[in-house]
């Protein structure tokens, strides 16, 4: 694809990331009986959307910003899946994300099709009040393509409750009616769920430990170094140090900050939120020390948890991997290369499509709250959200030991076999031929 194409998003070539999603397909529909029909359907999204977002920006110029929203497939309900902010969104890269969503909804069984969106921006460079115009202008850019029966938006990289709260309030007003549903990741306030912030880290957390479990390892002797410090690796890293994990290392964009004797995650998070990562360990003369950005990747730890971007671990730096297992908290964090290498190497990867479902999970809940009117405690927020994760994740687990596959090939078998189970309900050709 061209320089140009990739800017703009225009490239007719299967793009690459999306290829790099699509391709792990081909391994599932060899172990499953999938019908042409549904092979079909899932090789293209539903529907993209492209639009311009004019912005008047503080001092007074005007700047038209490109968005994107995309529904990959809504066979088994509403699309549904965050919106990002980032300078590097494009059509190819939503694209993607939204194909993940529809995976990952149906491995948790969420009567949710799969969609995603973005702007591409940098956020960092916006003022609060351009950041509030830029959220309002997106819903009038893509006000006909959402709703609570259509498709559900919620935070994703860069954007928070504040942000979803003000699309909430954008969509309703020109809606002229109260529709919560709209959007999922609300402050409270506005109709939100308890527990929602915390709910991708912490359902990471889950599914961690009943991996720690089903494999006889204690918290207590585990350490973990944590990729990306934004609202997932954050909750994450917070809720292991609580549960006795060994925290030795998080990273952001800029440096990774390392203790051998575990970090105090609360206080490398308040000085984050004063401007940048130091390290700090609990009473210890020794605080730790500032690594290179990259560095946390290769740590010799036993859980290397990857909660930034997408590609982190890719074919040119997947030899550097010393952890034994791989948590992936950001969607698409190991290119489909690096993961056969992982693979070979005996590396367990815990896969995004199963381990950050908890976001997604307590967005479901939130938006039946919404609809029903009926408003949850934070205990029954959490009681349900280990619920659902435990009773999904033992079914994947025990499908990737009956069928001899790794837990992403099983992820992956649960949630195709759902939608396109969904797909030939609707009429197929084996119905149409008589061969069903
Ligand atoms: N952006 C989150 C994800 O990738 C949450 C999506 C949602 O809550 O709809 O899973």
């Amino acid at each position: 694809m061209s320089a140009e194409d990739k800017a703009n998003g225009t490239s007719t070539e299967v793009p690459a990331v999306l290829a790099d999603a699509q391709s792990r397909l081909e391994n599932i529909y060899q172990r499953l009986d999938v019908s042409d029909d549904a092979r079909q359907r899932l090789a293209h999204p539903h529907r993209l959307l492209q639009f311009s977002i004019p912005v008047r920006m503080d001092d007074g110029s005007l700047r038209v910003f490109q968005g994107w929203r995309v529904h990959y497939d809504i066979t088994r309900g509403p699309a549904k899946g965050g919106i990002r902010f980032h300078p590097d969104v494009n059509a190819d890269e939503v694209t993607a994300l939204s194909f993940w969503m529809s995976i990952k909804c149906a491995a948790v069984d969420l009567p949710y099709g799969g969609g995603k969106g973005g702007v591409q921006c940098n956020p960092k460079e916006l003022s609060r009040m351009e950041l509030e115009r830029l959220s309002r202008g997106y819903i009038r850019g893509v006000y006909e393509f959402v709703g609570p029966d259509i498709d559900i938006p919620a935070p994703d990289v860069n954007t928070d409750a504040t942000v979803m709260g003000w699309m909430e309030d954008e969509h309703n007003s020109i809606a002229r009616r109260q529709l919560p549903g709209v959007i999922t990741g609300k402050p409270v306030g506005l109709g939100g769920s308890q527990g929602r912030v915390e709910a991708t880290g912490e359902g990471a957390l889950q599914v961690l430990n009943i991996w720690a479990d089903k494999h006889k390892k204690k918290p207590k002797k585990l350490t973990v170094a944590v990729q990306g410090f934004g609202n997932a690796g954050y909750h994450f890293a917070r809720a292991a140090e609580a549960q006795g994990y060994q925290v030795v290392a998080v990273s952001d964009s800029r440096c990774t900050v390392y203790s051998a004797d575990g970090l105090d995650v609360e206080a490398v998070h308040e000085g984050k939120k004063k401007g940048s990562l130091k390290p700090h360990c609990k009473g210890k003369k020794d605080q730790g020390k500032i690594l290179e950005r990259d560095d946390v990747l290769a740590l010799d730890v036993d859980i290397l948890v990857l909660a930034a971007l997408e590609n982190a671990i890719h074919e040119d730096n997947v030899a550097d991997v010393k952890a034994p297992v791989i948590l992936e908290i950001a969607n698409g964090p190991v290119s489909s290369k690096a993961d056969a290498k992982l693979e070979e190497r005996n590396i367990t990867v815990i896969p995004d499509v199963l381990a950050n479902t908890g976001g997604v999970i307590v967005s479901y809940f939130e938006w039946i709250q919404n609809r029903t009117g009926d408003y949850w405690a934070a205990d029954k927020v959490s009681e349900r959200l280990e619920q659902r994760i435990r009773e999904q994740a033992e079914l994947i687990f025990q499908l990737s030991i009956d069928e001899k596959v790794n837990l992403r090939t099983a992820t992956y078998m649960q949630g195709i076999r759902r939608i396109t189970e969904a797909m030939d309900n609707r009429g197929s050709q084996r119905y149409f031929t008589g061969d069903q």
